[in-house]
């Protein structure tokens, strides 16, 4: 088991690469990192006193104080000389490294690897109003809190991610909303979720109990029992769309550890036609899924859990020519389908998505929720001193931390040239990374963005010149040891 703290991940790198005679600095080029500059210190935000700080000014306010809004605030803090930055997050504890819950729900980590308190990341000057922002009238410039109070600000960024909305399933409706940092909702969610070998990584606590579920799981599988575990994906948007792939290698590889692999089916069900957007990863992974002897199951829709029986079931769905159309002179297609219900004993959810409904049923969200804006400057469609980022904004392929990386650089200098008067320049290009763990000691760096710059498509976007389909060792060290701190210390001090 590995639980450690930041310095002490580095310390166990840097012996691991002495090792290998490499030093840190040389092993991040070798990864394609070198110039992010992660010789990683801990450094601190605070007020730009350069001469490249922008002297613009107006208050600027951010809903949500997770990844996205610290970074954020932080870089703005760097950058601005009079910086007037207000955070509105009501958790006072949170998680942002949120991929360390795959390796807690492996017991790779334990919960303490990722959680900290709120106020130890605010970036310095930066007020922090701790409550929910619940009303929104952005033609006033104003917002209202829970708490009633009505701020009102020059700018205003959105970065309250999303919400899990377990209650979307059938057989769930009792956990509801769960919110992955939130203690409250934990408790909730606990009375379901975490027992007869149904969990989920998609909540710290659920997280920790994925753990104690899996090792029951191998146990029975090691004891001789013939074991199945269904792997479902959700029809709806979610965040880290590489995290059910990576939940079933994890069981896998436990399996493999204990020699009782012959005694699991691992089934892994997905309503598209492919395991990733990218040609020659989805190719990738399909063959690696078939090395591991994972059952893939195209085009079923994951309807229903039946918690008494411990059965999936499932909506196989495919098309087929139908009758032909005179008008258009071409067949029309017909989509079929048939029920499945699969018997679990071992069941990872991923909940489906939605943006919180305070701001998706507010005139800053779109129909389907999510806060629409422009995908190449972020800026609101609708009210141009609005901006958004990060899970909640309405962006294609975003909803992971590799993404919100790239995101609020560009939205740092949109903004800061928006208030200086100036045309906005810095555009996101979509690109996204998703580390996805293959195995106890290997990951597939799968990076990718946009095919063009609508946001349609998506085409790989390696860093550096190596063949990025292949599983390496040294992308688990980057997984295990390097992205929590480039996240910790990187992205919420605004610097990497
Ligand atoms: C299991 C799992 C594995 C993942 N794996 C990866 C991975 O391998 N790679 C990767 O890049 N990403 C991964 N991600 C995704 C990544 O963690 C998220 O995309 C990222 O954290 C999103 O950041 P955010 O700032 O948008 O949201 P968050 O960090 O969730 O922050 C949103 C904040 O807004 C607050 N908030 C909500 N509503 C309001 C309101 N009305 N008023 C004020 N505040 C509000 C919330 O309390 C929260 O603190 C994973 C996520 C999970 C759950």
């Amino acid at each position: 088991m590995i639980n450690r703290n930041v310095q002490e991940d580095l310390k166990q790198l840097d012996s691991i690469f002495k090792e290998s005679g490499l030093s840190r600095r040389d092993a991040l080029k070798m990864m394609g990192l070198g110039g992010a500059g992660l010789v990683v210190t801990g450094t601190e935000a605070s007020a730009a006193t350069s001469v490249q700080a922008s002297d613009a000014k107006g208050k600027i306010v951010i809903v949500g104080g997770g990844l996205s809004g610290v970074a954020t605030a932080a870089k703005l803090t760097n950058s601005l000389s009079n910086p007037d930055i207000t955070i509105i997050e009501p958790n006072p504890n949170s998680v942002s490294y949120q991929p360390g819950n795959t390796l807690i729900g492996a017991g790779l980590w334990t919960k303490d690897a990722v959680t900290y308190e709120t106020k130890d990341f605010m970036p310095n000057g930066v007020k922090w109003i701790q409550d929910k922002a619940v009303e929104f009238n952005p033609t006033a410039n104003e917002l209202k809190t829970a708490k009633g109070e009505v701020i009102k600000y020059d700018f205003l960024v959105i970065a309250a991610g999303l919400v899990n909305d377990f209650g979307m399933i059938k057989g769930l409706e009792e956990v509801g909303e769960v919110y992955t940092s939130s203690q409250e909702d934990a408790v909730k969610a606990k009375k379901i979720l975490g027992q007869n070998g149904l969990c989920s990584v998609y909540f710290t606590e659920g997280a920790v109990d994925t753990w104690t579920q899996m090792q029951k799981f191998v146990a029975d599988a090691k004891s001789g029992k013939k074991v199945t575990g269904v792997f479902p994906e959700p029809h709806t948007p979610f965040k880290c769309g590489g995290a059910q792939k990576k939940i079933t290698n994890l069981v896998d590889a436990r399996l493999n550890e204990a020699g009782a692999r012959a005694n699991a089916d691992l089934q892994f069900l997905t309503n598209g036609k492919k395991l990733f957007g990218v040609p020659e990863y989805h190719a990738a992974i399909e063959s690696q899924m078939k090395t591991r002897n994972v059952n893939v199951r195209y085009e079923h829709k994951f309807t229903e859990l039946d918690l008494v029986n411990k059965i999936a079931k499932f909506e196989k769905h495919w098309e087929v020519k139908g009758a032909w159309d005179a008008d258009l002179e071409e067949f029309t297609m017909e989509t079929k389908t048939e029920p499945l219900e699969v018997k679990y004993d071992f069941c990872h959810v991923i909940p489906p998505a939605k943006a919180p409904n305070e701001i998706a049923k507010s005139p800053l969200g779109s129909e389907k929720g999510w806060v629409p804006v422009n995908n190449e400057t972020l800026q609101h469609k609708v009210f141009p001193n609005v901006f958004s980022l990060g899970d909640i904004a309405a962006v294609p392929l975003g909803k992971t931390g590799g993404s919100a990386r790239k995101q609020y650089a560009v939205l740092c200098t949109n903004l800061i040239a928006l208030m200086e008067g100036k045309e906005m320049t810095a555009k996101y290009d979509g690109y996204t990374v998703c580390p996805l763990i293959t195995s106890i000691g290997t990951v597939m760096l799968a990076e990718f963005k946009w095919k063009a710059a609508d946001g349609t498509g998506a085409v790989a976007a390696p860093s550096f010149p190596l063949d990025p389909t292949q599983e390496r060792w040294i992308y688990w060290l980057l997984k295990v040891y390097l992205l929590k701190p480039m996240t910790m210390y990187g992205m919420l001090s605004g610097r990497a």
